[in-house]
């Protein structure tokens, strides 16, 4: 059975994967297995950007969706017509002369994997470019581009040593996606430490986030900076503590979104 991997980590955000699933599908007619993918709106494969914190403290990183050929496909379960079903190899297809664009498969995905074809009237998707690999290609088009290895693509026996300890994407709904992911970052507290007196940053002021009994360490750098990374979504107490100064306290930062705590002035 097939998987998809991707590690966050090692993406650079080029598109390239988005552009060859563009580039592969969009006009094309792969039938049986896709009809052509219109030029505008489709997205089988989105590269999600994503922007965490405020200047001058941001980081972005990038992740690839696509459908996640389900162990437990909601869409193919909703479709009256019996037109989406799944191939030896674990990939889930929709039967572009079955479909009927009811749009029921579209209402059951809660990944927003399927499109709306309505030049055609039809519902379409991630077909894992099985038109490419029942004709001697290893790898679909989107991992084929990928120039990091960021997406991977194989047997799921073979990948073991990624899929133990990867995630999903929202495993709580219970339909068991098979694309894994890796790396993908937890959120930031961020911020600057100076003496507004001498208008100097502070360099080596410790920092402390606690959350639940479980404190995280950092000390400023040489530009007065300090970043706790990869935290937990929560309520956060920081302490900021720097010899022969009081100590600056926040409390209850929440880490829904990356906090950039700014300049923070500590007195003597
Ligand atoms: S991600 Fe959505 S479209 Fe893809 S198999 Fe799962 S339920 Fe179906
Ligand atoms: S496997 Fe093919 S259809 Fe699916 S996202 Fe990649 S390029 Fe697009
Ligand atoms: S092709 Fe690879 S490196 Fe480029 S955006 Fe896609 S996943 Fe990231």
């Amino acid at each position: 059975m097939k998987v998809f991997t991707v590690d966050v980590a090692k993406c650079n955000g080029c598109f390239n994967c988005q552009l060859a699933c563009k580039d592969e599908h969009a006009t094309n007619d792969w039938r049986p297995y896709a009809a052509p993918q219109p030029e505008i709106g489709h997205f089988w494969l989105k590269l999600r950007e994503n922007v965490g914190g405020t200047i001058p403290k941001v980081r972005i990183h990038y992740v690839a969706e696509l459908c996640n050929h389900c162990e437990n496909a909601a869409c193919a379960g909703a479709c009256p017509n019996g037109a989406i079903y799944r191939r030896d190899d674990g990939l889930w297809l929709i039967e572009p002369e079955k479909c009927v664009g009811c749009g029921k498969c579209r209402e059951a995905c809660p990944y927003g994997a399927i499109y709306y074809n309505d030049e055609l009237n039809i519902c379409q998707k991630c077909t894992g470019c099985a038109h490419l690999l029942d004709n001697g290609y290893a790898l679909p088009r989107c991992v084929e581009a990928c120039p990091t290895d960021a997406l991977g693509f194989g047997e799921e026996s073979e990948l073991q040593d990624f899929i133990v300890g990867a995630t999903v994407r929202e495993p709580e709904s219970g339909l068991k996606p098979r694309v894994y992911y890796r790396n993908i970052p937890g959120k930031f507290i961020a911020g600057t430490v100076y003496d507004p007196i001498e208008k100097e940053v502070v360099i080596g002021a410790k920092a402390r986030a606690t959350i639940g009994g479980k404190t995280y360490h950092t000390v400023t750098d040489e530009y007065g900076d300090f970043w706790f990374n990869d935290l937990p979504v929560g309520k956060f107490d920081v302490v900021i503590e720097a010899a022969g100064f009081a100590p600056r306290r926040f409390e209850g930062v929440d880490t829904s979104v990356d906090v950039n705590l700014g300049d923070i002035a500590v007195d003597k």
